[in-house]
C-alpha cells in the first residue's frame, strides 16, 4: 500500500486534531468544540469543498463539508463526533499526538473519534484532489455533543439528509450494523420518616428500596429470553441510589436510578413499563410499598440490514483494500448512528479505525495504520456509492 496524497493528510490531520482539545463541555469544565470546527472548516476549504459551521447552542457548533455531485448518483453523509471525554492527572499527555515505536498515535479522542474523522479527510482530499467528479453529493458532518446529548446529530438532521449515512466510530475496521439503545429510568421510594426509638410508626423507605431492587435482579435474569444473534440480551444495572437523613431517623425516601440497555426489536418505553409492573406487584403484595417510577431519557437501538447498499458498498471497497472479507459485527456501546436511522430513516453503519475498548481510556491511542487503511477504504466507499462521473 503506497501512502497517497488522503493518508498524508489523514497523519497530518490526526496529531493536529489530537493537540486541539475538544473535551466536551457538558460539565462546565471542557473546553468545547469551537475550536477544532473552525479548524476542520479550513481544512476542508482547503481542498476545495464547501463548508460552514452549523450553529448548535452558544458557541458550540457543528462543521458541515459538501462535495457537491453532477447529478444521478446516491448522497452520502460521513458523521463524526468532535467532542471527547474528559482528562484526569491519570490520562498521560492527553494533547501530545506522540507517536510510540509501534506506529500508535497516543491522545485524547486519538481513537475515540479523531482517528476517523482524520480518515474521513484524507478521502475527502484525495477525491478533491482526483478531478474526477462524484455523481452524488458527499456530506461531511463533523458533530459536537456526541458524547453527553447528542445535541450537534440532532441539529444536523434537522437541516441536512442523505440516501446513507456512516458514523465513524472505533470498530476496529469492522463494519457494525447493530448495537442497543438505553433508558435510563428513576424510582423514588416513598416511606414514612419517624424517631429511631419507634421505627415501628414509620416506614423505612431504603428497606423497601431493598426489596425493589432484588425483583429487579429477577427480572434481570428474565432478559436471557430474549436475544439477538449480534448484540446477546438486554441488560439493566443500578446506576445510583440516595436514601435516609440521619441515624437515628427511620428514612422517608430513596431514589433509584437505573439504566436498561435495549434491543432495537424492543419498544419504546419497555424499561419504564417493566418497572412500573414490578412497582405494581410489590404494591399489591404490600399496602405499605409506594412508589413513583419516571423515564428521564431513552435512545433507541440500531439495527440495519447487512443487504442496504451502503454495507455493500463499504464492505466492497473493504475487501478491494484489505483482500478479505470485513467482519460484519454488533457493537456494546450507543452512537449516533441510531439518531440517523430512527429520526430521518436514513441507513447508517460504524466503521472507523481503532479499538473501542481504548476510547476514554488514561492512555487512549490509535494505530496509525489503520488509520491509513480506513482513510483508502472511505475514498473506495465514496466512489462506490456515490458513483463517478466518466470522463
Ligand atoms: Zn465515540
Amino acid at each position: 500500500m503506497k501512502a497517497g496524497s488522503g493518508m498524508r493528510e489523514s497523519v497530518s490531520m490526526l496529531k493536529e486534531l489530537v493537540k486541539i482539545n475538544s473535551v466536551n463541555p457538558f460539565d462546565g469544565r471542557g473546553s468545547g468544540e469551537a475550536e477544532i470546527s473552525e479548524f476542520i472548516r479550513g481544512r476542508l476549504r482547503s481542498y476545495g469543498a464547501q463548508a460552514r459551521l452549523q450553529k448548535v447552542k452558544g458557541s458550540r457548533t457543528n462543521v458541515i463539508g459538501i462535495v457537491k455531485g453532477s447529478g444521478g448518483g446516491k448522497s452520502l453523509m460521513l458523521n463524526g463526533h468532535m467532542d471527547t471525554v474528559g482528562v484526569t492527572a491519570e490520562t498521560k499527555n492527553p494533547f501530545g499526538a506522540t507517536v510510540d515505536d509501534k506506529g500508535q498515535l497516543h491522545g485524547r479522542g486519538a481513537c475515540d473519534m479523531k482517528g476517523s474523522i482524520a480518515s474521513m479527510m484524507g478521502a475527502i482530499k484525495t477525491i478533491a484532489d482526483s478531478g474526477s467528479e462524484l455523481k452524488g453529493d458527499l456530506i461531511f458532518t463533523g458533530v459536537i455533543d456526541e458524547e453527553y446529548l447528542s445535541a450537534g446529530t440532532n441539529v444536523v438532521i434537522k437541516e441536512y439528509t442523505s440516501d446513507a449515512a456512516i458514523v465513524g466510530e472505533p470498530t476496529s475496521l469492522g463494519i457494525a450494523i447493530a448495537h442497543k439503545g438505553y433508558a435510563w429510568v428513576g424510582v423514588d421510594v416513598h416511606g414514612r420518616a419517624s424517631h429511631g426509638s419507634v421505627p415501628e410508626k414509620g416506614i423505612d423507605a431504603i428497606a423497601k428500596a431493598s426489596k425493589l431492587i432484588g425483583r429487579l435482579s429477577e427480572l434481570q435474569k428474565s432478559y436471557k429470553s430474549v436475544s439477538h444473534p449480534l448484540l446477546g440480551n438486554p441488560k439493566m444495572h443500578m446506576s445510583t441510589i440516595i436514601g435516609g437523613t440521619e441515624w437515628a431517623v427511620v428514612p422517608e425516601t430513596c431514589s433509584l436510578h437505573l439504566e436498561r440497555r435495549t434491543l432495537p426489536a424492543e419498544p419504546k418505553n419497555v424499561a419504564v413499563k417493566e418497572v412500573k409492573k414490578v412497582v405494581a406487584e410489590l404494591s399489591a403484595e404490600d399496602p405499605e410499598f409506594n412508589a413513583s417510577v419516571t423515564s428521564f431519557f431513552e435512545q433507541p437501538g440500531l439495527d440495519v440490514s447487512r443487504k442496504e447498499p451502503v454495507v455493500r458498498a463499504l464492505s466492497s471497497a473493504y475487501r478491494s483494500v484489505m483482500r478479505h472479507q470485513p467482519a460484519i459485527v454488533g457493537v456494546p456501546y450507543w452512537t449516533d448512528a441510531a439518531l440517523l436511522v430512527s429520526e430521518k430513516g436514513i441507513p447508517t453503519c460504524l466503521f472507523g479505525p481503532g479499538d473501542i475498548r481504548l476510547a476514554h481510556s488514561a492512555d487512549e491511542y490509535v494505530p496509525i495504520r489503520e488509520v491509513e487503511k480506513a482513510t483508502l477504504v472511505f475514498e473506495r466507499t465514496i466512489q462506490g456509492f456515490c458513483g463517478v462521473k466518466a470522463r
